[in-house]
């Protein structure tokens, strides 16, 4: 949320909040093309061998497409078998509320708390505690359906022992990772003019990219 409110002034941090966590990431994709470039390099460790594998794919390739981006706080619902449920998709504020939930089982129950608004069963008014577990399964998977983008599997294979998995991949932290590593590039590239000519911080930041690169390049002759 930080990122995108940085690259969009304009919209509230409050809507930023109630953007779908699809919705969100999709957002979060296309700052990371923008910045970076289109084309992601991961790294992930086998399952079964624990080797350590590089993988390699385009934005594109990881870019889910709904029939239509749903909106914040856009009430969804669903008839299964005699009940209907009436729901939200997931956003940034209830990833935040389960931050501190200690187990999968609350965090569940607290998402489920905030997210399913109405259930009804034959017509009659019901509770969120009446549902069987399908239904709330059933829930679950529309609101994947709605929000493809905002949980990401990534095939992989391992070049080792052949073994295939789906691993979740969050454009989140992957971005977070990059911009620290550019950082640290960066104040590295400070670190080194500034020895080499006596420039100020703010001067060797100032420079294009491909200025400063030029600059390097004669430093390490
Ligand atoms: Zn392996």
């Amino acid at each position: 949320m930080m990122l995108l409110a940085c690259a969009s002034p304009e919209i509230s941090p409050g809507y930023l909040a109630r953007l779908s966590i699809g919705r969100r990431d999709g957002f979060l994709l296309t700052l990371r093309e923008w910045a970076f470039g289109p084309h992601l390099i991961g790294m992930a460790t086998c399952p079964r061998c624990g080797d350590r594998l590089e993988f390699s794919f385009e934005v594109a390739d990881i870019r889910a497409t709904p029939e239509r981006e749903p909106e914040p706080d856009e009430e969804f619902s669903i008839a299964v078998c005699d009940y209907e449920v009436a729901f939200r998709l997931i956003n940034s504020q209830d990833l935040l509320e389960i931050l501190d939930s200690g187990d999968l089982v609350s965090a569940r129950r607290i998402l489920l708390d905030r997210c399913i608004l109405a259930v009804s069963y034959r017509g009659i008014e019901s509770s969120l505690d009446s549902l069987p577990d399908s239904v709330v399964n059933r829930v679950a998977m529309e609101m994947e359906l709605l929000d493809p983008q905002g949980d990401l599997q990534l095939s992989l294979s391992c070049p080792s022992c052949s073994h295939r998995w789906e691993a979740p991949f969050d454009i989140t932290s992957f971005f977070w990772t990059e911009i620290e590593g550019w950082v640290r590039h960066i104040l590295r590239d400070v670190h080194t003019l500034a020895r080499a000519y006596g420039w100020r911080e703010s001067d060797i930041l100032a420079m294009t990219a491909k200025r400063r690169l030029i600059y390097m390049e004669l430093v390490d002759r």
